[in-house]
């Protein structure tokens, strides 16, 4: 319902009329709560009053402006409609029914998650391929920004191949928390997918080949960033090879002692990293000691990272 008001909100700025949100959804909230209306037919009553209510002809709200276009990276405003023209980097499983897709677009600028609604009715996008996308909502959820796709939306394939770049970003803080999948792992020989109790979740029982990473959680005291350590960074931050990794792991007949050890050189120390983002990760290029870090209290950080681990080893 948030999500439908927003949209009405959205639209109606654009015709230069602030509309307050609270009103849409006392609205929403009488016709969907109290007489039971559908969602579809309560958005469409609540526009109509409101176009009643302003005196804006019904063909003016309905026929979508020529939205701006914009670059994935600069998307930082909720609920703002816009036309992005992008590349489908990757495409995840959708976890309810109400999403047709869900995945990452991309761009020269940078990359951003999207959604499409199954109600939208909208064609299927391809992984790898690129699209106009037009009139779609950008959105805001915990800092995170994300873009959707809904029923006035049009997505009109290209024919080019976009460079997908990335801005590379700076983040400093603590290193708080080392996640489950860090370490000395094994990926599947096929896809390269880290192998979870020895399966691939795409190829099932696999001879895995041995890698080396770490999934960290770093906090400045206002931000928490999730990052991502390749094998070769790994290598170099923790002064451990993946040959003396495999030998520490064959030695105590537990791959675990990696993780141990890893953790106990990095939890609980400043970093400065930089890197691309993807996602919530930021992808580490380069990770050294931040001689100078800003006067947080360490010890409230780890203990809000202890709190908050078990909900982000889940995610
Ligand atoms: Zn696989």
């Amino acid at each position: 319902m948030k999500e439908i008001a927003t949209q009405i909100e959205a639209r109606f700025a654009e015709l230069g009329i602030k509309v307050e949100p609270k009103d849409i959804e006392t609205r929403l909230n009488q016709l969907i709560h109290e007489f039971k209306v559908p969602a579809e037919e309560a958005r469409r009553n609540v526009i109509n009053y409101f176009l009643k209510e302003y005196d804006i002809p019904r063909t003016e709200f309905y026929t979508p402006r020529e939205t701006q276009p914009v670059k994935a990276s600069e998307i930082n405003e909720d609920g703002k409609w816009i036309t992005l023209r992008a590349k489908v980097v990757q495409l995840w499983e959708s976890n309810h029914e109400s999403i047709s897709q869900v995945g990452l677009l991309g761009d020269e600028s940078g990359t951003i998650k999207f959604t499409k609604w199954a109600k939208a009715e909208l064609p299927d996008i391809e992984e790898g391929k690129c699209y106009l996308f037009k009139n779609i909502t950008t959105s805001e959820w915990q800092g995170q920004f994300s873009v959707k796709f809904n029923k006035t939306s049009e997505i009109t394939p290209i024919d080019e191949d976009i460079e997908v770049g990335s801005t590379p970003v700076e983040f400093r803080g603590a290193l708080v928390d080392i996640q489950s999948g860090s370490g000395l792992i094994k990926r599947c020989p096929e896809c390269n997918r880290a192998l979870v109790k020895g399966a691939c979740g795409e190829h099932g029982k696999v001879d895995g080949v041995y890698d080396l990473r770490v999934k960290a959680v770093m906090d400045n005291g206002e931000k928490v960033q999730d990052i991502l350590l390749n094998r070769e960074v790994t290598e170099n931050l923790t002064g451990i090879t993946l040959d003396e990794a495999k030998d520490m792991a064959t030695e105590a007949l537990d791959q675990s002692v990696v993780l141990d050890a890893i953790k106990n050189k990095l939890v609980g120390r400043y970093f400065i990293v930089t890197g691309a983002k993807l996602d919530r990760f930021i992808l580490v290029e380069s990770i050294k000691p931040d001689e100078d870090p800003v006067d947080e209290d360490i010890t409230m950080l780890l203990a809000s990272a202890a709190q908050a681990g078990t909900a982000a080893q889940e995610a």
